[in-house]
């Protein structure tokens, strides 16, 4: 069975205008890395997440200079923004007076019932919803005596304990998220709390680490999770640039056929038949591909022998041979190239079908 087909029943909240559980597609989101207090540098940043996919965008707030941007930063981007707050209520209030579209926040970190009324009340007023986010770094002392580690029960616990306070205050916009940097933990702890509640589920692994490592990390733990249905938007986080979380996220999604977008680069490994750079031209090809939004699957293979062959699935490719290659549509050849006119023969061929102008296109002979 197709992992779209058992998708668990969640809840459906709205973060600004995008729908997340309820059947809903899953979301991709990511959080900027700028200086929130600097609103231009944070709003360039935002603008190339929604340029390669981020439907969602989260800013941490950390004092009352960071929620004076907001606005600015609100009213320059297309995409929901949501406001990470630790532990002083003041700036969950700032950042929903500003019009943040989504809360980050635990209430049981910001400093008691009365607080937290006042937020609940406004969010509530203004309709947005709030993230728990228990993170296996910061769980409460007495969880960690009790269960020795932050163990999946104990991360659970603490969930609930969060989603009580909210619920006792009548409120349900609520969507919750289980991060540890232990895949197996995060497998675990989010599989035990979606057995618990059908509030829809934000997945990650958190300081899951570098590009390779945090995607191999990422690939397992959110994808095992929506394999088995689990999961209504995702966030991989990696120690790079934001944008490079992007195409990961869409990797994962896209292996597990819950969403289509965007190029997925097919290529072969290259082997003692390959005669060019293959190694370059893909990973040329692949950033050069990166905006493209149309569903689409291109092969960069190394021999005009096997290559089109074995990227019969291909909507369009490329196979190397000595000083020029093939062109080729579905596994049927179109023309041979020079090449150096390789690539741009090959964008100009994704631009026909797509209908999508590709950004670097004409300079990517150089
Ligand atoms: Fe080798 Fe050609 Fe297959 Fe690439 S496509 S691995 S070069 S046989």
């Amino acid at each position: 069975m197709n992992p779209s087909e058992r998708r668990r029943p969640t809840r459906q909240v709205l973060v600004g205008g995008v729908p997340i559980g309820g059947g809903a597609p899953v979301v991709v989101q990511s959080m900027t890395n700028t200086n929130t207090r600097d609103w231009r540098a944070t709003v360039d940043q935002i603008k190339r997440l929604e340029d390669g996919g981020c439907e969602i965008v989260r800013v941490a707030v950390p004092d009352e200079t960071a929620v004076e941007q907001l606005p600015s930063i609100r009213k320059a981007i297309r995409i929901p923004l949501v406001a990470d707050i630790h532990f002083d209520h003041r700036l969950a209030l700032g950042a929903l007076r500003a019009g943040v579209d989504g809360l980050r926040l635990n209430p049981g970190n910001i400093g008691g019932p009365d607080k937290v009324r006042k937020v609940v009340k406004m969010a509530r007023e203004r309709a947005v919803p709030i993230r728990i986010g228990v993170n296996g770094g910061s769980l409460e002392k007495d969880l960690l005596a009790r269960y020795g580690h932050p163990t999946p029960e104990a991360m659970v616990e603490s969930a609930l304990r969060h989603i009580r306070i909210l619920e006792d205050l009548d409120f349900n916009l609520i969507k919750v998220s289980l991060k540890s940097s232990d895949v197996l933990h995060t497998i675990a702890s989010y599989r035990l709390l979606s057995n618990k509640v059908d509030y829809p589920l934000h997945l990650g692994v958190t300081e899951a680490g570098t590009l390779v490592a945090g995607a191999v990390k990422s690939a397992l733990g959110i994808g095992m999770l929506l394999f088995e249905g689990i999961g209504d938007t995702i966030r991989v986080s990696l120690t790079k640039d934001p944008e490079e979380e992007i195409p990961v996220a869409y990797g994962i999604l896209r292996s597990l056929k819950l969403r289509e977008r965007g190029v997925e680069l097919v290529s072969c490994p290259t082997c003692g038949r390959t005669e060019i750079d293959l190694i370059g031209l893909a990973e040329k090809v692949e950033r050069l591909l990166r905006r493209v939004r149309t569903p689409l699957r291109v092969a960069v293979m190394g021999c005009v022998v096997n290559g089109p062959g074995e990227a019969r699935e291909a909507d369009v490719g490329i196979a190397g041979g000595r000083g020029s290659g093939l062109l080729f549509r579905k596994g049927g050849r179109i023309e041979k190239v020079p090449e150096a006119e390789l690539i741009p023969r090959l964008l100009a061929e994704v631009e026909r079908i797509t209908g999508e102008k590709i950004p670097d296109a004409q300079c990517s002979s150089q």
